[in-house]
């Protein structure tokens, strides 16, 4: 029986409607600046998207496109700036910053109640703790899609591939946080196919095309694919060989289509709770 599509489109945009509702009822628009520096076609994109994204929750965006010749104090300039503004209640840095720009000096220049990307260590302490003030977008939206699909994560097997500061690591949080047992992989783990293949819930986030295959897949297992890779072809993909997974697993989240655009709805979801908060 072929899984059953976690779908991230359709749960998205649900999503940013209620966003829109909720905002629409506040006495100031939500506001969102976003700051993208140099011209990496990729973060271009997503700032694209965010910007949409704001129209169609009836928020305030304004985007800062700086050349890639921006100084580090250039930066961090405009941070304060917008850390003192009433109508921004979320501050955005589009990464990676150019060479030479070195980005942990500016999200801890960001105020934590504006840092709506979860990035400022007081905002990673406080999900460390179970006091989250906002849940970082990727793994949060995943959360989000699990619920929302009711699938229980307590007392599950948990096994995330990747332990990066954006995803990885605070994916293996939050489904902690769940009473899910997790274990989180790397590069360097052994025998990530047997580690996999126990999973009752398995999250690749590593960005390698074709890493997941059946095999490494428990029947039934819900399966989430992260990663945003392209194919020989140019062609947007996951981790996850998608057609043969889909013989297996019980639950799927296709990309695109899946976590990518969850991503993006959690940070309208944080950029209202900023607003509100404010
Ligand atoms: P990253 O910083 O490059 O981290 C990749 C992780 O994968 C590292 O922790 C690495 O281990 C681990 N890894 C490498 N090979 C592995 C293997 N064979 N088995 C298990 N783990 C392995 O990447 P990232 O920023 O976390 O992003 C991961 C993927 O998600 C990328 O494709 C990215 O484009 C995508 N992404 C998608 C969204 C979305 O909205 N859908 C958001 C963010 C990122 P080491 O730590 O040992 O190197």
């Amino acid at each position: 029986m072929a899984a059953i599509k976690l779908d991230g489109t359709a749960l998205a945009r649900q999503l940013k409607e209620e966003i829109r509702q909720e905002a629409a009822q506040l006495e100031r628009r939500p506001g969102l600046a976003v700051i993208l520096v140099g011209d990496d076609p990729a973060s271009q994109v997503y700032v694209r998207g965010k910007e949409r994204d704001c129209q169609e929750c009836g928020f305030y965006s304004e985007k800062y496109a700086l050349p890639a010749s921006t100084t580090q104090e250039e930066l961090l300039d405009l941070v304060e700036v917008l850390n003192q503004r009433e109508d921004i209640d979320g501050i955005l840095l589009q990464l990676p910053l150019p060479k030479g720009l070195d980005p942990t000096p500016v999200l801890e220049a960001i105020r934590p109640d504006k840092d709506v990307d979860c990035f400022h260590p007081e905002n990673v302490g406080r999900l460390t703790l179970g006091q989250a003030r906002f849940l970082p977008c990727t793994p949060g939206g995943v959360m989000y899609m699990l619920e929302q699909y009711g699938i229980e994560v307590a007392g599950k097997s948990c096994v995330v591939l990747g332990r990066s500061n954006i995803v990885g690591k605070p994916m293996s949080l939050l489904l902690l946080q769940k009473d899910g047992t997790v274990t989180t992989a790397h590069s360097r783990t052994s025998d990530v196919a047997q580690l996999c293949a126990q999973a009752d819930i398995l999250v690749s986030a590593v960005g390698q095309v074709g890493l997941i295959t059946k095999e490494m897949v428990k029947e039934g297992a819900v399966v989430v694919d992260v990663a945003m890779n392209q194919d020989e072809n140019g062609k947007l993909c996951g981790d996850v060989c998608q057609e043969e997974v889909a013989q297996r697993a019980g639950y799927l989240t296709p990309v695109p289509g899946g976590v990518g655009p969850m991503t993006r709805a959690m940070l309208m979801r944080n950029t209202l709770q900023a607003a509100k908060k404010r």
